[in-house]
């Protein structure tokens, strides 16, 4: 296998645990320092390629694996989309994020949602490290489902509260799944898949 390095752009621990558990076949650099990167309101793209860019600065010589999603609700006009983390204001809590689609969709009966996740891959800028083949990598994945008539009581990541997956027949919010359960269906988990192969390939493990 090459001895390839793999920064995971990202300093939530939800999606680091995630990511590793989708793709355990890579070994992740974490970031071990802290870095404030504002986040535009255009594109998800846009959002995930200047997280890549400002990490690829600290880690030149590392691959950057980054991402950028957001909770899309159809009667919203696709709200809050890439604004999700800061729906409710830039310090408000997870739950007044929570608060502000349930109260949007009250009495509402178009609960139509969908997670959305878009990877962005980016090749090292230290020539040493050899010639990739593409410099820049993307992928897209989503997750369709419903926001629920209520807030689940289980606790989770972001709107995982109030998001009622389609996979699952709508039986249970995001919440109340394990995180393997979650791990499979999620759009992180689709976004991932697409690239898989090719971060497999790139370590040697494939022939890509
Ligand atoms: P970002 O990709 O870190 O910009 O995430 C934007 C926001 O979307 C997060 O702060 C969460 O509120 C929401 N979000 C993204 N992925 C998930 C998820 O898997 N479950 C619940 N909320 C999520």
């Amino acid at each position: 296998m090459k001895s390839l390095k793999i920064l995971l752009a990202t300093q939530n621990k939800h999606k680091i645990a995630e990511i590793q558990a989708i793709l355990p076949e890579i070994t992740f650099t974490i970031p071990e320092k802290c870095l404030d990167i504002p986040e535009g309101s255009v594109s998800y793209i846009e959002n995930a390629l200047l997280k890549a860019t400002r990490w690829q600065k600290e880690y030149p010589n590392h691959y950057i694996l980054a991402d950028d999603s957001g909770l899309e609700v159809e009667v919203l006009g696709n709200a809050p989309g890439v604004i999700s983390a800061e729906w409710a204001g830039k310090d408000a809590t997870n739950q007044e994020h929570i608060d502000k689609v349930m109260t949007a969709l009250e009495n509402e009966p178009n609960r139509k949602a969908k997670f959305v996740a878009y990877i962005v891959l980016l090749a090292p800028t230290n020539s040493s490290i050899g010639e990739p083949i593409s410099n820049i990598f993307f992928s897209r994945g989503e997750s369709l489902g419903r926001i629920a008539p209520t807030q689940s009581r289980a606790e989770g990541f972001g709107y995982d509260p109030i998001f009622l997956a389609q996979e699952l027949d709508y039986t249970c919010t995001l919440a109340d799944l394990s995180s393997e359960q979650k791990n499979s269906i999620s759009h992180r988990y689709h976004a991932l898949i697409g690239i898989r192969d090719y971060l497999l390939y790139l370590i040697g493990n494939k022939n890509g």
